[in-house]
């Protein structure tokens, strides 16, 4: 086999293959290695897993993560010029590195790879509640996921009841996973920088799966109490309908207000709002 020419470094893939950031695909790249590596650390032991990473840009968490003992890793990129990079990475690590030019909303984690699962990435802002909030719906298939945010929504993840940036978000995160803030990282950790400050978040997945019907039914409940959230819950969750029963029915006091609410507290008003509806033949 003849031997291929090394690969470029970060700097000169991003030259190389005329990889200018694009505002619109939300690219923040990571070009220092050690950077690279220790996100790739924070993942855990990866041997034999399946990892799939969303938006490998130049490929600087790629290359970290196919240094680890991961059994392959799956690249999902929009930007076609991002593939030509990927493609150079995947000829230096035969049969491990599959790149697939597509949107990741629109890729089913569980049908592409085999498990055990991880999602590692450094996320395209602009679509990472959307892709989060799909994965949490599928977590019973994923063993873990280390995904980058900005800090505002890392924090918002792993948000304790009480606090301002407890809401949908992190009652949902927190219902599905054990969510664990890992890491800030300053604008300067990327290029070109960012506006604000990014963090890594580790989640892993309970064992149990509410399956699709009561996650449904959660989303309802937390867009229905943080949709008002300064407002008492019997007054939230009069859109959801008969919402003092609802209450009664899951042992809250209608007069808290969302932010106080327990995951737990959570989980039996969506439990509740499922057996209603499925009592009245909704569901
Ligand atoms: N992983 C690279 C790094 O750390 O240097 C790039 C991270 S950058 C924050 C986000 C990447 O996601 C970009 O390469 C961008 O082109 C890609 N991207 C944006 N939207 C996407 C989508 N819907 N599906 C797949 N990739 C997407």
């Amino acid at each position: 086999m003849s031997e291929l020419p090394p690969l470029p470094s970060l700097r000169d893939t991003v030259r190389e293959y005329g990889l200018d950031a694009r505002k619109s695909l939300g690219q923040h790249f990571l070009l220092d290695t050690a950077i690279c590596t220790r996100i790739a650390a924070l993942a855990g032991d990866l041997t034999g897993r399946h990892v799939l990473e969303v938006g490998p840009g130049p490929g600087g968490l790629t290359r970290a993560l196919l240094a680890t003992p991961a059994a392959q890793v799956l690249a999902v990129e929009l930007d076609r010029r991002a593939i030509a990079a990927q493609q150079a990475l995947a000829a230096h690590h035969p049969g491990r590195l599959t790149v697939l030019e597509g949107d990741a909303l629109e890729l089913d984690p569980l049908a592409a790879l085999p498990a055990p699962r991880r999602i590692i990435a450094n996320l395209p802002y602009n679509v990472a509640t959307p892709l989060l909030v799909a994965w949490l719906r599928q977590a019973a298939g994923i063993e873990g996921m280390t995904l980058m945010f900005q800090q505002e929504v890392a924090e918002r993840i792993c948000a304790a009841p009480g606090s301002d940036a407890y809401g949908r978000l992190g009652v949902l995160a927190q219902w599905r996973c054990r969510a664990q803030f890992l890491l800030s990282l300053p604008p300067g950790a990327f290029s070109p920088p960012p506006k604000v400050f990014s963090a890594m978040v580790g989640l892993t997945p309970h064992a149990e799966d509410p399956g699709p019907a009561l996650f449904a039914a959660m989303e309802r409940t937390t867009a229905a109490a943080f949709g008002q959230r300064r407002k008492m819950l019997r007054g939230s969750l009069k859109q959801l309908g008969q919402a003092e029963a609802l209450l009664d029915a899951a042992g809250i006091d209608g007069e808290r207000r969302a932010e106080t609410l327990t995951i737990a507290e959570f989980d039996r008003l969506a439990r509740a709002l499922l057996a209603r509806e499925a009592a009245d033949g909704v569901a």
